[in-house]
């Protein structure tokens, strides 16, 4: 059964922020927090059924990254995994290759090795497109290259990088390999052996499974250090007690993920993404984040578009839709208290007034026609409201 995202006649298009969990997901978590409560380290008979169905969970995984199942580990999502990767895997003195496209869960760990951790760090920036040239990476690598981290699918552009070239590279090179794969798991296959890395985070969240569950990739033989330390869960990579309930969500999601995948259900999406595209750009003032030199856009999820509208503030345009029953997201972050320009689009080489004029639309795997036709009309009524009230407009902003 599909979720009722528009029961209150909302239209949801913020996919990228966090998705709604499918009634499959709820159905299979509901025994695992009263009936089916054990400890899964417990030896008894309630730990062993809450064992048995992480088990169940970590082969489902094992199918949707295709690993092993020993290279399965649980934690509390891609904030965690990402942190997980850089920490455990990189030590004083080694160099450390990311993007500056990356996300904060990943930007922020690089920060701190490179800060106090006495790694030195290379952020390669992305073409004007979005995309990261493998070449790029390739002329960062040193002799002292231990881990090149770089995202799959870009969560406010929805850009896909040329992760396989990029494996291969790290292969050359005997560096180690992290995907921050968060935005682009359930919406493309994953196959971990065929991309060559060593590390791949997911989040359950982001594809229809509940908040704070997520899985990292271990490739076998990789010298990770975990980050959790205490007893011996995980195969000693990650301490703390399963979140039985979180795993077998996330376990249900990935299963309805492959599925998903298997039906070409992001074919429909991609095609009502590409509607929604092309009706706004026929605005005037708009363009599209994440194009190629030839006006085209690059290979993205097939889910997410991000566009700018000239003489509009990017947070505002976000509330009016809000107002009028769209959830959307800007393309700005709020960092104590003060409104950023994203970085992401910043890096791309647009000025901060575009990128604040920036706005993601991310489409649920379940949002109709209907939905797209809604945002069709509210968005040109919302911009043109706020371009007769905008200072940037009427040229009085200093
Ligand atoms: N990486 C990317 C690309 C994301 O989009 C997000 C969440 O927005 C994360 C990591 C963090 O994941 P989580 O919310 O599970 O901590």
């Amino acid at each position: 059964m599909l979720p009722e995202t528009r029961g209150t006649n909302r239209v949801y298009m913020d996919a990228n922020a966090t998705t709604p969990l499918l009634a499959e997901v709820v159905e299979a978590m509901r025994p695992y927090w009263m009936e089916t409560f054990g400890n899964a380290s417990s030896i008894h008979l309630d730990g062993q059924r809450a064992r048995t169905a992480v088990d169940q969970a970590r082969e489902i995984l094992a199918e949707f990254f295709h690993c092993h199942e020993a290279e399965v580990v649980f934690n509390s999502g891609g904030t965690e995994g990402d942190n997980t990767a850089i920490f455990g895997m990189v030590r004083p003195g080694d160099h450390l290759i990311t993007t500056s496209i990356e996300h904060s869960a990943v930007l922020q760990a690089a920060r701190r090795v490179g800060g106090v951790g006495g790694v030195d760090v290379t952020y390669v920036d992305p073409e004007p497109s979005g995309l990261i040239d493998p070449e790029a990476i390739r002329a960062a690598l040193r002799p002292q290259t231990r881990l090149i981290s770089v995202m799959l699918a870009n969560n406010e552009t929805g850009v896909l990088q040329p992760v396989e070239e990029i494996g291969r590279i790290a292969a050359e090179a005997g560096a180690f390999f992290h995907i921050d794969a968060v935005q682009a798991a359930g919406k493309i296959p994953l196959d971990v052996r065929r991309i060559g890395c060593h590390l791949l985070s997911i989040s359950a969240h982001k594809m229809h499974g509940p908040k704070g569950v997520g899985a990292l990739f271990v490739r076998r033989g990789t010298p990770l250090e975990s980050l959790l330390v205490g007893g011996s869960h995980e195969r000693r990579r990650r301490a703390g007690t399963e979140n039985v309930p979180g795993i077998v969500g996330l376990g249900k999601a990935a299963e309805l993920a492959m599925k998903s995948l298997e039906d070409g259900v992001w074919d429909r999406v991609a095609a009502l993404r590409d509607r929604l595209e092309t009706g706004l750009l026929r605005l005037y003032g708009t363009g599209l984040n994440g194009a190629g030199s030839d006006g085209k856009p690059v290979t993205r999820a097939a889910n997410t578009t991000n566009l700018w509208f000239d003489q509009v503030e990017g947070e505002a345009l976000v509330i009016a839709l809000d107002l009028k029953g769209v959830a959307v997201s800007g393309g700005s972050a709020c960092h104590s208290g003060a409104t950023e320009p994203s970085h992401v689009l910043l890096a791309m080489g647009l000025d901060k007034t575009r990128a604040r004029a920036s706005l993601r639309f991310s489409l649920l795997k379940t949002t109709s026609d209907a939905d797209v036709d809604r945002v069709l009309q509210v968005v040109p009524e919302a911009v043109s409201q706020l371009r007769t009230l905008s200072p940037i407009a009427a040229g009085t902003l200093g």
